[in-house]
């Protein structure tokens, strides 16, 4: 049972947009991850197939305490998998309906006027998701880029060296690997590469994070010694960016609703190094700006929960455009929790992101939050040689940056920057005077990094 169960529970957290499959699986806590990854991908590349069936077999009307997520594990272990070898009583369950599931499928078949059940498939996933590189962030709390490059060259990579444009990084094959073009501690290596055994990846020395989803702490970049809140952070890949870039000095007050992805976070932060955070299970809505505990509180890191639907390494099932209803409640939390971000006193900078490709969830909240806040808040022209930048949906929009496979061989993702309007010379942040001139529509070139600093270095044995 604990494998279907597992594989349920990711499915569920799919369908609420909080993750993509990979993330959802390595973060189970379920022990055979591989296992599970197989079959809960499986069970996604059939998922039309399998709600037909479960349709045409009534199955969740006759079993009403069957999840229907766990009804489309067993349906596809039952028929398309390796035959039901486990599952206790939802095993029988499941073989009670058997015959009639059989029967469904054939009739489907004949429909269909295919002899083998792979015909039944949709066509594969965009071919632009299969040329996404794998990202590897180098964990500077633990060691250095220098460090990380040599540990692969060792291991028989060849390194190229830095990238001078996102052409390279596609071109990239075999056992070959950049330094990211955009990201001073990002490594590029091919599609397809797995290091979720490598020993730096279980170590916490590196972070197996895709390259959009690194665009959000860099842009935010608070000084060492700042307060940051992470409003959403589960499962914590960007807070434990931003305790790199804080290097571990100053606070950041971690916030997420869910239990599960919380104790993840936690050990992964263990792992990782992280000191200097405070984690609370609480809704960031009902965090009080005016606690003296976030008095100190410059920077604000907001990545809430959203269709998902830029995670286009995600298996076909999951692009699935989202219902309006479903739309219309995301962006309406969204909107009020980044209004209710603005509202700490001393707050000077804020990053908003999505993994969501829909103007409602991205330039359409940030554009509605402005018409409320716009007299103390400005939204900056960051990071001006981004190839991808906002939609046209209000002036100004063209300041946020947008990801996607095809334009910057990333997932589909939605940064806007939010500053304080102020003197720039209170700035506490590294980044504006190098990244971005916020009231400059033109805006300035990053130079590709906050300032040099240093890193502490741990050795990496072999
Ligand atoms: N920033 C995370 C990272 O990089 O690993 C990913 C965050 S995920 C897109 C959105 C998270 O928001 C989910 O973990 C979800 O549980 C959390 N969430 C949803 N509603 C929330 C609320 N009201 N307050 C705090 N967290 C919330």
């Amino acid at each position: 049972m604990a494998l279907y169960g597992a594989a349920a529970a990711v499915l569920r957290e799919l369908e609420r947009g909080r993750g993509g499959v990979k993330s959802l699986v390595y973060n189970s806590g379920f022990p055979h991850v591989r296992q599970l990854y197989a079959l809960v991908s499986e069970t996604l590349r059939y998922s039309p197939v399998l709600e037909k069936l479960l349709d045409g077999a009534a199955l969740l009307q006759a079993e009403k305490k069957l999840p229907p997520q766990l009804a489309k594990v067993l349906v596809y272990d039952l028929l398309f998998g390796k035959g039901l070898k486990c599952g206790g009583r939802w095993k029988a369950l499941a073989r009670r309906h058997r015959a009639r599931l059989q029967a469904e499928l054939a009739r489907l078949k004949v429909q269909h006027r295919v002899s083998r059940n792979e015909d039944l498939l949709a066509p594969a996933a965009s071919p632009a998701a299969s040329q996404v590189p794998r990202y590897v962030r180098v964990n500077t709390l633990k060691t250095c880029v220098d460090d990380v490059v040599d540990f692969f060259k060792r291991q028989g990579y060849s390194y190229l060296g830095k990238a001078a444009s996102v052409e390279e990084l596609r071109a990239l094959s075999g056992k070959k690997f950049l330094l990211d073009l955009h990201l001073p501690e990002l490594l590029v290596f091919p599609p397809q590469t797995d290091f979720h055994d490598n020993v730096l990846y279980t170590s916490g020395h590196i972070i197996l994070q895709d390259k959009a989803s690194c665009l959000p702490a860099f842009l935010l970049s608070p000084a060492p010694g700042s307060h940051v809140i992470d409003a959403c952070a589960a499962p914590g890949n960007k807070t434990s960016h931003l305790a790199a870039i804080l290097q571990n000095k100053g606070q950041i007050f971690a916030f997420d609703v869910d239990t599960k992805r919380l104790a993840t976070m936690n050990t992964m932060l263990m792992r990782a190094g992280v000191t200097a955070f405070q984690l609370a299970q609480q809704d960031f809505l009902t965090v009080d700006p005016t606690d003296p505990k976030y008095r100190k509180v410059t920077h604000i890191l907001l990545d809430p929960s959203c269709s998902g639907s830029g995670m286009v390494t995600r298996l076909p099932q999951e692009e699935a455009a989202p219902s309006a209803e479903r739309l219309r409640a995301l962006a309406g939390f969204q909107r009020k929790a980044l209004s209710h971000a603005l509202s700490f006193p001393a707050l000077q900078r804020l990053v908003y992101s999505t993994c969501s490709l829909h103007q409602e969830e991205n330039e359409a909240v940030v554009e509605a939050v402005l018409r409320d806040h716009g007299s103390a808040f400005r939204l900056v022209n960051t990071f001006p040689s981004w190839p991808c930048r906002g939609l046209a949906a209000f002036p100004g929009a063209k300041s946020c940056l947008r990801a996607s496979p095809a334009t910057t061989l990333t997932q589909g993702f939605f940064v806007a920057v939010l500053e304080r309007h102020r003197d720039r010379d209170a700035a506490s942040s590294s980044v504006p005077a190098a990244a971005e001139n916020p009231q400059s529509t033109e805006g300035t070139e990053p130079g590709a990094a906050p300032k040099k600093r240093k890193r502490k270095k741990q050795k990496v044995k072999e």
